[in-house]
């Protein structure tokens, strides 16, 4: 199902030729003589010009480009740009916090701390960094959350809204997660030894690949005010959620169906 790079942007081929509806997907489009692709069957309309400015856009955010040279490559105006990104990364967000069951089977979780400058571990030293606590169902999906502190109040409220009852979960020893073997079975790895328990082969190895996956994105995107984190975390959660899939293509419809009309 791994969707090869060079086919990534095929699937825009129809709608820049004016051949295909952005918004509905059908081919039954006129393309009028003020340049406009018209859709007989959704009735939306609009100029090919500015279809093919909005794609390139999208292709701009896919890439991870910054907003600026973004603009200055399509030859538009920065704050436009920054506003279709951040109208985006807000779509994105609900998408994100809506799309899929809950967790079940085998569940890592772990907590972990962006931004900031002091280097900090849980608690002490944390301030100005926002801490993220992590999700994930072994073969399938993760899910993200800022939370305000790392009690086993906050993070088992998370845990019981994110997942299935009588899961597996694993998590490192830490005392907020002590309570988890009221709902399902739960195994530790002790961090301070080792990566992998070597005693009982527990991990949390792909709650830490998706730290690093996320750090690594989120390089791109350093100097986010600790306010709009949340949207750029979302957005790397759904990243790495469809990292299988044709992300381009999701992201074209995401933009179309929720922000351009
Ligand atoms: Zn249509």
């Amino acid at each position: 199902m791994v969707t090869r790079r060079k086919n990534v942007f095929g699937c825009a081929a129809n709608f820049l030729r004016g051949k295909k509806c952005v918004w509905c997907g059908s081919f039954k489009v006129n393309k009028t003589t003020r340049g406009y692709v018209k859709c007989r069957l959704c009735h939306k309309q609009k100029s090919l010009k500015m279809i093919r400015t909005e794609i390139g856009i999208v292709t701009g955010f896919y890439q991870q480009q910054p907003a600026y040279r973004l603009a200055n490559d399509l030859g538009m105006d920065y704050q436009t740009v920054t506003r279709v990104y951040q109208k985006l990364r807000l779509s994105l967000y609900y998408i994100a916090e809506l799309e899929g069951a809950k967790l079940s089977g085998e569940v890592e979780m772990d907590e972990s701390y962006f931004g900031g400058r002091r280097k900090g571990k849980r608690g002490r030293g944390a301030a100005g960094k926002s801490i993220v606590f992590g999700l994930l169902e072994r073969d399938g999906r993760v899910y993200t959350r800022v939370v305000e502190g790392v009690s086993a109040d906050d993070l088992m409220t998370v845990i019981r809204k994110k997942t299935r009852k009588g899961s597996v979960y694993y998590s490192d020893t830490f005392k907020s997660y002590n309570s988890l073997k009221r709902l399902g079975k739960h195994l530790t790895v002790n961090h301070s030894k080792d990566m992998v328990s070597k005693k009982t082969k527990n991990h949390i190895n792909g709650i830490e690949g998706f730290w690093s996956f996320a750090k690594h994105i989120l390089y791109n995107y350093r100097g986010v005010s600790k306010y709009h984190f949340p949207m750029y975390l979302k957005e790397v959660e759904y990243r790495f959620n469809h990292r299988q899939e044709n992300l381009f293509k999701l992201l074209l419809s995401v933009y179309f169906g929720y922000v351009s009309h």
